[in-house]
């Protein structure tokens, strides 16, 4: 079986280098808000290319964190694209925001920076752009709109750690940005983990202060904040990972490549190849897409879908989020992620084209 993410095998290839950096967290004494912190944020901000990198629990948290940060609250409405990941949408309204969905561009899933500017009402205070399976969403375009509007950027960056726009990282595109660490991620850790990335020295002390119950200094509180702290293991885990980072970005687009030039089949739907995508998911899109995913499987070949259910015809979202978004729900009917990671094989990755050429 080809797996679509062979985690085991991912972290294997560091184990050396993890097991010693994890000794010394236990011999230190030191588990939360230490030096691991300290270093693996300053290495992260300078990857990002930003002034400034927050550690915190997870991405759901990094995207509530930015939100909060912002003094965003009850009413404010704040732009998302409709077929993003939950969790982004959940940040907004977890915040006791609005969420008004922007539905994306049907060729790089992205937020559609046309649709932008006719969703904007007098209660609207930010666009939170989605850097959707590792591309950037179109950020010069949509900064034009932001600004005309005096609204705010937020980037969820938790698929797209080390994606560029015109030659600038992800995480420093906007006002403020959340990466998420959860172990699949281009950069994950062996739990949950997550990032704020600003340029913002206000903005930066605030959010330090709100994973931490809203606290600067001990007992002394500033803010209704959050306990949302990345521990020390997992950010020496994630310093020792961030260094290999760039190789595993490249490896993950010569993959890309791979399949872009020589995946030849007219029911089967490519994204572009750009130098700027990170490819932390590569997505195809086809007509009969679980009849695709069952020829792939009886091949042995494992593939996911992201995402089966688009947020507006969620449960738990129903009747909130507005009726009809037709061009995420064609998304959601027709797209396949095919396995793509930094230790698939070169010959696994030439057995999938084989089989899909043959579908
Ligand atoms: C993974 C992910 C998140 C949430 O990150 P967690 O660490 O799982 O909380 C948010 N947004 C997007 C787009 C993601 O893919």
């Amino acid at each position: 079986m080809i797996k679509f993410l062979d985690l085991h095998k991912i972290n294997e290839r560091y184990r050396k280098e993890i097991d010693e950096r994890i000794k010394k967290v236990l011999d230190s004494g030191w588990y939360l808000l230490g030096k691991e912190n300290d270093e693996f944020c300053d290495n992260f901000a300078k990857f990002c290319g930003t002034k400034y990198a927050v550690g915190v629990a997870n991405g759901f948290d990094a995207l509530r964190l930015a939100v909060m940060g912002l003094g965003f609250k009850y009413g404010d409405e704040i732009l998302v694209p409709s077929n993003t990941y939950i969790a982004s949408i959940l940040a907004i309204s977890e915040c006791g925001c609005t969420p008004v969905l922007v539905e994306p561009d049907i060729n790089t899933y992205n937020i559609n920076p046309a649709l932008i500017e006719e969703k904007i009402t007098d209660k609207t205070k930010a666009i939170m752009v989605v850097h959707l399976y590792g591309q950037t969403a179109d950020v010069s375009n949509i900064k034009k709109t932001a600004d005309k509007y005096n609204l705010k950027i937020i980037e969820d960056a938790a698929q797209a750690h080390g994606a560029c726009h015109n030659g600038k990282k992800a995480g420093n595109l906007g006002d403020i940005a959340g990466f998420s660490f959860y172990p699949g991620k281009n950069l994950g850790c062996l739990g949950d983990g997550g990032a704020v990335t600003t340029n913002d020295e206000e903005l930066y002390n605030k959010v330090k202060a709100l994973r931490n119950y809203g606290s600067h200094k001990k007992y002394e509180n500033l803010y209704t904040g959050l306990n949302s702290r990345l521990d020390e293991i997992q950010a020496a885990i994630l310093d020792v990972k961030l260094k290999y980072l760039n190789d595993d970005n490249n490896y993950r687009k010569k993959i890309a490549k791979y399949y872009i030039e020589n995946i030849k089949n007219d029911k089967i739907i490519l994204p572009n190849y750009s130098d700027e995508h990170v490819y932390h998911i590569f997505a195809v899109k086809t007509e009969k897409r679980d009849d695709l995913q069952n020829y792939l499987k009886e091949n042995n070949i494992e593939t996911l879908i992201h995402y089966p259910i688009p947020p507006h015809k969620q449960v738990c979202y129903k009747g909130i989020l507005g009726e009809s978004y037709s061009v995420s729900e064609e998304i959601h009917k027709t797209i396949l992620s095919l396995p793509i990671s930094p230790v698939i094989k070169m010959e696994e990755a030439e057995y999938v084209v084989k089989v899909l050429n043959n579908y």
